[in-house]
């Protein structure tokens, strides 16, 4: 895909999300590399009306070269690539029930969302709380990066998912189960809940 392709692709994902109503507001951003950095979804736009034209580009430092200023989110994007080389996008956003889920005190922080459903299991697999830091932080994009080496999916205490994919559709995938498993959580919360098993889950899951 080429430069000009993948903008056009990111605003088309962000329509989709905006639609879907997972970003309100200007709340969510997107990342992808390019061949000398990233392209990112600018600071303080919405999701409803990126122009791929005003783009921002960062270098393969991280350092603002093209477009409009990039989100303030940025520095959650550049660990995660850091420490995961394949990653080649990232889909951050700040999703109702999802951040419901995060605001919620008795879950497990190493995997938050339960095996209900193989979709779930296929497209997201583990999803680890990470401890809450202020949005835009230092603190927050170094313990994101630490958590970032165990899972290519996480959710942010107190805050929302993110989730570095194979491709811009993969991350977005991935975003949309976290969002679906998060609402059936809270659906069957208080009701006894049968969760796939572990046979069930090595069915799904590649043997290693
Ligand atoms: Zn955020």
């Amino acid at each position: 895909m080429s430069d000009f392709e993948l903008r056009n692709a990111i605003v088309a994902q962000a329509r989709s999300l905006f639609d879907r109503g997972l970003c309100p507001g200007t709340s969510g951003n997107i990342s992808a590399r390019i061949y000398d950095g990233y392209l990112m979804t600018p600071t303080g736009a919405s999701f409803a009306t990126l122009d791929a034209v005003r783009m921002s580009q960062l270098d393969a430092d991280g350092r603002h070269v093209d477009g409009d200023p990039p989100t303030e989110e940025s520095p959650l994007h550049l660990a995660m690539y850091e420490q995961r080389p394949e990653a080649r996008a990232i889909v951050h956003v700040h999703s109702t029930y999802a951040v419901a889920v995060a605001c919620l005190a008795d879950v497990d922080a190493d995997d938050v969302l339960k095996p209900l459903t193989p979709d779930y299991v296929l497209r997201v697999g583990r999803l680890p709380l990470v401890p809450y830091a202020k949005p835009g932080d230092a603190a927050l994009a170094e313990v994101v990066g630490a958590y970032a080496a165990e899972s290519r999916a996480l959710l942010l205490a107190n805050h929302g998912p993110i989730v570095a994919g194979s491709s811009l559709v993969d991350a977005a995938n991935a975003i949309e189960q976290i969002e679906e498993t998060a609402k059936l959580v809270l659906l069957l919360r208080g009701v006894p809940t049968r969760v796939l098993t572990s046979g069930e889950l090595a069915q799904l899951r590649p043997s290693t």
